[in-house]
């Protein structure tokens, strides 16, 4: 039996808690494992907000990797897909300040989670016993680079952790996770080599909290590597993707002028793609 001061020993919130080692022939358990539960238990614990010992610090947030697909935007619009993976050029757009404070909540969201979460491996509440955040990776066949938000484990069992927040109308509407969602996760659980996923989604809001079990399926993954490598082979190739988007894509994309200048070439003009 631990006791509380090996505990707290083992709890070092110096260590790097950004490496992973991948695994292989994770099982699924089979019992899907629950955080929203862990997260009230352990706010239940903390008898003032100030007693929380554990808030991953505030990182800037930094350019985003080039030239690899980004797991977020892996299952949207191919030809977009293409232009990030391309570094292609933007809109010559002014930045939206409003856009840009919405990233900000999201990321203080998360931020405030992975804590959460720290203080629930310290506190080993319902057997969480580890606790990785803002894990990198990497997913060399697909050209996948990107960082996951966290993986715990329970009992000897890991799972992904991916947080994701929505205003309260959406939040309410939500039967089922959005696609995108899914394909990240998968994205995500192939690159660190584990079985199962949560998505926990928060209202802005009013702060509810809702999570979507998610175990590895073959079928969700045959179909991204599909469509995934059918862009990294056009590009080879310097064949513009397909332009595929879902109602809304185009209104928060950021290749809308290059992509009105090129939808009848087949072949994709690099120079142009490129020019500042
Ligand atoms: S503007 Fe629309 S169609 Fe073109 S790349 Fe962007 S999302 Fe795809």
């Amino acid at each position: 039996m631990l006791t509380r001061r090996k505990l707290v020993e083992e709890f070092d919130p110096s260590a790097d808690h950004r490496t992973y080692t991948r695994r292989s022939g994770e099982p699924v358990p089979k019992e899907p494992i629950r955080i929203v539960p862990i997260i009230n238990k352990t706010l239940h614990q903390c008898e003032r907000q100030d007693k929380r010992a554990y808030m991953p610090p505030s990182r800037p947030g930094g350019d985003r990797a080039k030239f690899c697909v980004h797991p977020s935007q892996s299952s949207g619009c191919r030809r977009q897909v293409q232009f990030v993976l391309l570094d292609a050029k933007r809109d010559n757009t002014q930045p939206d300040p409003r856009k840009w404070r919405i990233f900000d909540i999201g990321h203080e969201s998360h931020r405030r989670i992975q804590g959460y979460l720290f203080e629930a491996w310290k506190r080993r509440v319902n057997n969480v016993t580890r606790v990785w955040e803002d894990v990198k990776l990497r997913y060399d066949a697909l050209m996948v680079l990107g960082e996951l938000d966290a993986i715990v484990e329970v009992n000897g069992v890991r799972v992904v952790v991916e947080v994701k927040t929505m205003s309260k109308g959406l939040f309410e509407k939500m039967a089922v996770p959005k696609v995108s969602w899914v394909w990240q996760a998968h994205l995500y659980m192939k690159a660190v080599g584990l079985a199962s996923a949560i998505l926990l989604v928060e209202n802005r809001d009013n702060a509810q909290m809702r999570e979507f079990w998610v175990p590895f399926d073959q079928k969700v993954w045959d179909q991204i590597e599909f469509d995934t490598l059918e862009v990294l082979v056009d590009t080879e190739d310097a064949k513009v993707s397909r332009a595929n988007p879902d109602p809304g894509d185009c209104m928060w994309c950021n290749y809308t002028t290059l992509c009105k200048s090129v939808p009848m070439q087949r072949k994709i003009d690099f120079e142009r793609v490129w020019a500042a």
